[in-house]
This record gives C-alpha cells, structure tokens and sequence, in this order.
C-alpha cells in the first residue's frame, strides 16, 4: 500500500467516536460496509438495528426520522424527497388496482393531480367528499374505498373540518367490515397544523404526512416529506413501498431539517401572531368582502378550530367585494412589494398568490369575488400592512 492514491483511500485514521456537541453529523454514503459475510447476511435496517445501504438510512435521516415521530406524536416516520412524495408514498403503500380513495373537495392540488393520473392509469378511482360534512363523508364509502385523505385546514379556503367525527365515520366502516377485510387508511395532511397546532394521531388518522419543506425546514431552501404512524404493521407497509421505490433524502437536505426544528415552534408562534393581526385588519378593509382563517369567527370550521387546535398557522384568503375584477386584484398582487408571488409558506419570506376557486371544486363556492391567499412570513407585521394598503389604492387607482 505504497502508492498514494490507495493511502488515501485507505487510510487506518478513525476520528474518536464521541464528539459531543447539539448539531446532528452529516453522513452520506451509497456503500455502507459490513465487518464480514455473515454480518453482510445478518443485518437489518427496517427496524434501524443497523445500516445496509445509504437509501435504507444514515444516522442523520434516523434522527430526522425519529424527531419528526417525536413531533407528531407517532413511533414511526419515513422521509420523503417531497410532501408530494410522502402523498404518493401514502397512496402506493395503501392502494391497489380496484380500490378507491376519498378525497376532500378541498383537497392539497397536486394530491388530486396524482388521483387523476398515474393511480387513474393503474386503475384507482377516487371521489370526492365534503370535508365540513361527515354525513357526507359516510355516504361516499363503498365497498372499494381503501383510503380517505384529511386535510385541516383546507388548502387556499381554511375550511376547519371536524377531524374526530371525519375519523369515527371510518372506523365505523371498518368495524361493521368484519375480521380479515382490507381496512380504510385514515391519512392526515397534516403540513398546516405541523405537529404544532394539534396532534393529528389524537384527532384519530393513522397516517400523518407532512411538508417538512414548510414549517420543520422554515428557510424555504429544502424540499422534503414525513409519514408518521402509530401502528407498526402500517409503517412496515410503507417501509415496502418506500424501498421499492427507492426514495431518498440528502444528508444536507436532513441537516437543514433538523437545524430547523430547533426553533420550529416559536417561528409557528411567531407567524401566527402576525397572521391573525393581518387577517382580522384586512377584514375590516373595505375592498375586502370575506377573509377566512380558522381562528376569525365565521371562518368555516371556527368552532371546531377553538375545540381542537392550539394554533392557526401563517395562511389567510381574502376575498374581494364582486365589484373589484379580476384584473384589478392582479395589479393588486403585482404592486405588493414585501409579499412576493409564489407558491409555498412556512419560510422568511411573505407571499401571496391569486385563486379562481370555482374552477378547482366541485362543491358550491358561495363567493362571488376574487380570492388572495396570504402567507405570512418573519417580517414586522406594520410593514406587512403598510405593503397591503399601499397595493390596495394601487388596484383601486
Ligand atoms: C406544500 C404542501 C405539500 C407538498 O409539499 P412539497 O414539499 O412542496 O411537495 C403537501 N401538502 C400541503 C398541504 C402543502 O401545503
């Protein structure tokens, strides 16, 4: 081993084991290596006894992996690449050809996107169901119904939905089942109340899944997914489908995560003070018919909201009187100068975007004006207003 470029490689130091300090080490490795071939056989990594390939998990996923669990109040988590990889994961690990899923009307976009395309392909229908309405809900349960995805609160209109009842439905259906059946999933989105606002395993869903791209990173600079469980026979089925299809987080990506987390709570705090500041003043503007945040009375859901959460999040709509067109709520949105155009929330930085509601539900919309959707980021709350006015004589100008 005289050559240099084999000494490197090769080279017999090994730093001391312990190094103790608050930040979580960033491994990666594809190779893992094994002490010899009966270790090589011997090994397993479903239950994190011990590591066999980087894609089966590092020391840096499974602490990412069990703080998140820690977080939602589950005993198992699995990392996505995504939160849309952690819906499709959920849906792959749960759902075969003939079976149908629920969604509700209000349903995360991309999550329907997936229902209408590649589980279409594979022969997954889906229906929608009323999420304010769990009477609904249990009419839409058929034989076939696999899976029934919760979301609280509704994308872009906040609809608080009763997650207890939604959940006693299904239990219901799988009870009067009988012994052997496949049962109904029960699977929270649950990006919005982050593990913070409430306990999504306590209100009664068996899978949780999360944007971890949104509140746990907080720095709008890494895309990432969880699925939690309770149940570990759930978890090894998602373990399955995890493996074959051969989802993987960086290890950078985890660090960014895990420094995140540290002060996760705070910023959901934080943000959420100046969310209802913002939302309970721009209800009161004149250019604005309705705005809808769980925590505003007549906000759908509020009641349920005050039963069951301890926070409101970073998101408020607004909806325009009918007089104001449509053009004239995009120059309202285009002279916003602090709130910046684009998709996501949970990070820095403010943003908004216009909605056309009607054409992506089903059910009745009963408003007549435009909608904003408003997410709010670390800035001072008067600024954030100052902004808000300023663009509102712009659209009225
Ligand atoms: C953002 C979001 C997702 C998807 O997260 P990505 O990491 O952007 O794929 C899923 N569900 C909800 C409710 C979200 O807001």
């Amino acid at each position: 081993m005289s050559d240099i470029r084999t000494q490197l490689i090769h080279h017999p130091y090994r730093a001391p084991a312990e190094f103790d300090a608050l930040p979580v080490a960033v491994h990666k490795a594809s190779t893992v290596f094994f002490k010899n071939v009966a270790d090589l056989r011997s090994r397993r990594w479903k239950d994190k006894s011990g590591y066999t390939y980087g894609l089966h998990g590092t020391p840096t996923t499974f602490t990412l992996e069990e703080r998140i669990a820690t977080l939602e109040g589950g005993t198992h988590c699995l990392l996505a690449p995504s939160g849309l990889a952690a819906v499709a994961l959920v849906d792959t690990a749960f759902l075969k050809q003939g079976d149908e899923m629920l969604l509700p009307d209000n349903v995360y976009g991309p999550n329907q996107t997936l229902a209408d395309g590649e589980l279409m392909d594979w022969g997954i229908s889906h229906r929608f169901y009323d999420p304010m309405d769990p009477a609904d809900l249990a009419a839409k349960i058929t034989p076939a119904t696999r899976l029934v995805w919760l979301e609280a609160a509704g994308s872009i209109t906040l609809e608080f939905p009763d997650l207890p009842a939604l959940n006693a439905v299904i239990r219901e259906a799988n009870m009067s089942r009988g012994a052997g059946a496949r049962p109904i999933v029960s699977a929270l989105d649950n990006t919005w109340g982050a593990g913070i606002a409430f306990n999504g395993f306590e209100l009664g869903a068996d899978v949780v899944i999360q944007a971890l791209t949104k509140y746990p990173s907080g720095g709008a600079d890494v895309l990432m997914g969880s699925v939690v469980t309770r149940d570990r026979a759930l978890h090894l089925q998602l373990v399955d489908a995890h493996m074959r299809f051969g989802y993987n987080v960086g290890g950078n990506d985890a660090e960014l995560v895990l420094r995140g987390l540290h002060t996760a709570v705070l910023r959901y705090e934080a943000q959420d003070r100046s969310t209802r500041a913002l939302a309970e003043w721009m209800g009161q503007r004149p250019e604005v018919a309705t705005v809808l945040h769980p925590a505003l009375a007549g906000s759908p859901g509020h009641a349920t909201w005050r039963r069951d959460a301890r926070g409101a999040a970073c998101l408020f709509s607004a909806v325009f009187r009918p007089g104001f067109s449509q053009a004239q709520i995009d120059r309202f949105c285009d002279s916003l100068q602090l709130f910046h155009l684009g998709w996501s929330w949970a990070g820095p930085i403010s943003l908004c975007a216009p909605y056309d509601v009607p054409s992506i539900r089903r059910l009745p919309w009963p408003h007549a004006g435009g909608l904003v959707r408003f997410a709010v980021g670390l800035e001072a709350v008067d600024d954030l207003r100052q902004d808000i006015e300023q663009a509102l004589q712009a659209m009225r100008g």
